[in-house]
């Protein structure tokens, strides 16, 4: 049987932070990371940079306030890895396809992120872990 949604590397991980600044500094000075501009997603309620680490990134988002789906976040479970997202084509049909088959979709229709055109799944329907598909032109 074919997959329903099968994907082609990790696009990134999401690591919620109370300041993108400090923890750029961080990766920066400790990792060696390269500099990456940080933008504002009012949309989304965060701050947020991709920053490139090898074949994979490193999303870091800090909530614009504390009602924001990152700043409740932070308040329920503190700083630390938020999201995994997958890279992956026809980001529309996989949603779909997702929808057909059950799994809990946070997104049904594709929006514009940082990282492409995205979509959320339910951490519920994917053993806690809460997971963004990613479109764009690195897959
Ligand atoms: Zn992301």
């Amino acid at each position: 049987m074919a997959a329903t949604c099968p994907f082609n590397h990790i696009d990134h991980v999401g690591v919620a932070v109370k300041d993108i600044d400090a923890a750029l500094r961080l990766f920066q000075e400790v990792f060696g990371a390269p500099p990456s501009e940080v933008e504002v997603l009012e949309d989304q309620g965060v701050r947020a940079t991709l920053v490139e680490v090898g074949q994979t990134r490193l999303e870091l988002l800090e909530p614009l306030s504390n009602e924001s789906a990152v700043g409740r976040f932070i308040e329920r479970r503190g700083e630390g890895l938020h999201h995994l997202a997958l890279n992956v084509n026809d980001i529309a049909g996989k949603l779909k396809a997702l929808d057909e088959r059950g799994i809990r979709l946070v997104d049904r229709e594709p929006r514009e992120g940082l990282s492409g055109a995205i979509g959320f799944l339910h951490p519920a329907s994917v053993f806690g872990v809460l997971t963004e598909l990613v479109e764009n032109d690195r897959g």
